[in-house]
């Protein structure tokens, strides 16, 4: 294999690409420089070459230590397919399999080897790794060093052997989270003191995030897939094993191609439905949070919350794994009063200290704060990483500013009632029931406890039942009012007096009375949609093709059984569909399209694209 001279030649030969994006760069060159480096990138954004070229710059083999053994042959493939020699070294081969693998990397055969963190603590792979020689390691997902993070690896921890047996080799440690306890720890924990550390924008533009209010969420989901993402691949994420079930049920009954995810599945039906995903156009996984880390699937174009996250730093990270292409797609959640009373009773009744407790209500306060900002969403989240920005213009509050208004005597009413049931008669009772007095209804709980006897009975006939639960929503969201106890009973906090007593004036978004109209939204339709093909405003004609292309992607894949983006990233098909190449120089030009794959699919390519026709002369004739 001739040997390339440069960074920018890699690039362009061996991936297709035409620059380097961010600081992919300076941390390249740093690395090729001998340099350490710790990489704080959004996921999406590229971390992957940052150590990719730079193994392949040095002399020796690179060293990637990652933690999911069930993505690794994904990643060889992948590089594979690129014609880059890697290889990987896991508990899922043959002995057969691990000494060839061996056999090469020692043979000097190898740019890049991927290893499970578990290996590093046996004596016969350090001894193997030392008669290696070594071009730098790749700690990727390195806030699994951290012990306080929800993805803790107790083998990360050995990796601090890194560098005190092999010091002089450059290490990388990459991570997409935030957070400067996390960044301390990693910095600690794999002594990375001396390291350059490079932190990026954490913002995906690509990615349009909204937020509605939870009414039947069923349906407001599968009008986000009909109307929006017929066909595209995505992620729907549910709080439990059993939500996910049901949802995954109700989805394939409604003809979209769904599959469920969660810890409680068999682990082989597990990896199959994983596969599946990885493998398959357009299928659907319903999944809980233990579904995603490592995915590295660039074309999921939509991710769907149907429960609240717990903090924003788990939000951002799980609807990061949308749009790693860059191309539009969507984050939207829908979130209830009953989710808001559902989270506080978990941490009220989760083991831990009080301080803990305290940390998760935090965690929780910032993402309410999200759900119910006036503000552009980006930027709260933005704000939340410590960067600042301006408007977004893609998001819903930007797109459709919401409207406020003045909720304080609603609050205050509901509040005093509140305080009735407790002063006079001892009691507490959940959102339904504290509805029902104010609407002046006559339910059977009202009539056995007299409720209506109350000076508050029938005093909140002015807003709607949705209106009140949007009203308790933001108050609980505010901390404005407390969930009490295990039942999810409502009581006072001590800022519920200055409402009280009027001296906070309170401004709330506006409720949909209804289910927002599709009929408003379709009218938006064309700039809305995210549909892959779709999504990045390709014409008529050119989507014609761009589906042909997939439908011919989706039998290469099949035939050579490899994840369909493995050929060719929706983006590269899309660049095909718009400039429809008519030479083998052409398509190269095409981002994407690196020599490998022009030699083994070019002439493919361009017979599709020749049999598809001249969009505008085709036309005429028509
Ligand atoms: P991360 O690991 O940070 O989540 P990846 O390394 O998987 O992100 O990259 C995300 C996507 O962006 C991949 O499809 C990758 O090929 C593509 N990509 C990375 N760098 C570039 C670049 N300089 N130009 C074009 N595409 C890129
Ligand atoms: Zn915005």
């Amino acid at each position: 294999m001739p040997v390339p001279t440069t960074a920018a030649d890699i690039l362009r030969t061996t991936f297709g690409y035409d620059g380097f994006r961010g600081d992919q760069a300076d941390i390249i060159a740093h690395l090729v420089g001998g340099g350490d480096a710790l990489v704080l990138m959004p996921t999406g954004g590229g971390k992957s070459l940052c150590y990719q070229v730079p193994a392949m710059l040095r002399p020796g083999v690179g060293v990637v230590i990652s933690p999911l053994i069930a993505l690794m042959h994904d990643q060889v493939t992948a590089l594979d397919a690129l014609g880059v020699r890697a290889g990987f070294l896991n508990s899922s081969i043959s002995p057969d399999e691990r000494r060839a693998t061996e056999r090469a990397a020692l043979a000097g055969e190898l740019d890049l080897l991927y290893l499970a963190p578990e290996r590093l603590g046996l004596e016969w792979a350090q001894e193997f790794l030392d008669r290696l020689d070594i071009s730098l390691f790749a700690i990727d997902e390195a806030h699994c060093v951290s012990q306080w993070g929800h993805d803790f690896r107790p083998d990360y921890l050995r990796l601090s052997v890194l560098h005190d047996r092999w010091p002089q080799v450059p290490r990388i440690a990459l991570t997409a989270t935030a957070t400067p306890a996390t960044r301390r720890e990693i910095v600690e924990r794999l002594a990375l003191g001396e390291a350059k550390v490079f932190v990026s924008s954490f913002d995906r533009p690509n990615i349009r995030y909204r937020i509605e209010a939870k009414q039947q969420p069923l349906k407001q989901l599968l009008d986000l897939i009909r109307t929006e993402h017929d066909g595209d691949a995505g992620i729907v994420y549910c709080l439990s094993r059993n939500s996910v079930e049901k949802t995954a049920e109700a989805l394939c009954a409604a003809g979209v191609t769904a599959l469920p995810y969660h810890a409680g599945l068999p682990p082989a039906v597990r990896s199959a439905n994983q596969n599946r995903f990885l493998r398959e156009d357009g299928v659907v996984m319903v999944a809980t949070i233990a579904f995603g880390m490592g995915i590295d699937k660039p074309d999921v174009r939509f991710v769907a919350h149907l429960d609240l996250p717990k903090s924003i730093e788990g939000y951002y990270q799980e609807t990061g794994r949308a749009g790693r292409d860059g191309l539009p797609a969507t984050a939207w959640m829908a979130y209830g009063l009953a989710d808001v009373v559902q989270q506080r009773q978990l941490i009220e009744s989760s083991e831990g200290d009080a301080a803990h407790k305290r940390l998760l209500s935090r965690h929780l306060d910032a993402m309410l704060g999200l759900c119910e900002t006036l503000r552009c969403r980006r930027q709260v989240i933005l704000d939340h990483f410590g960067e600042a920005s301006g408007p977004c213009g893609n998001c819903d509050t930007c797109l459709t500013p919401p409207e406020s208004w003045d909720g304080t005597v609603p609050a205050q009413k509901l509040l005093s009632t509140i305080v009735r049931l407790e002063r006079e008669r001892n009691q507490r009772y959940g959102a339904g029931h504290l509805i029902d007095i104010l609407l002046g209804r006559r339910t059977e709980r009202v009539d056995q406890w007299r409720h209506h006897e109350l000076s508050t009975f029938g005093i909140g006939a002015e807003l709607s039942e949705v209106q009140w639960r949007g009203v308790v929503r933001q108050l609980l969201a505010g901390g404005l009012l407390a969930v009490s106890d295990r039942h999810g009973t409502l009581g006072l906090t001590e800022a519920s007096w200055t409402v009280l007593r009027g001296e906070h004036q309170l401004w709330l978004r506006t409720q949909a009375a209804v289910h927002p109209s599709r009929s408003r939204r379709g009218a938006t339709a064309g700039a809305g949609r995210t549909t892959a093909a779709a999504a990045t405003g390709l014409g008529e004609d050119d989507r014609t093709l761009f589906e042909r292309l997939r439908a011919w992607r989706a039998e290469t894949a099949r035939a050579a059984s490899v994840p369909a983006y493995v050929v060719f990233p929706d983006s590269t098909l899309v660049g095909i569909a718009q400039s429809r190449p008519s030479s083998l120089g052409e398509l190269s030009a095409i981002s994407g399209v690196g020599a490998k794959k022009l030699e083994q699919y070019g002439e493919d390519v361009l017979a599709l694209v020749a049999s598809a026709g001249g969009g505008e002369p085709a036309d005429l004739l028509a």
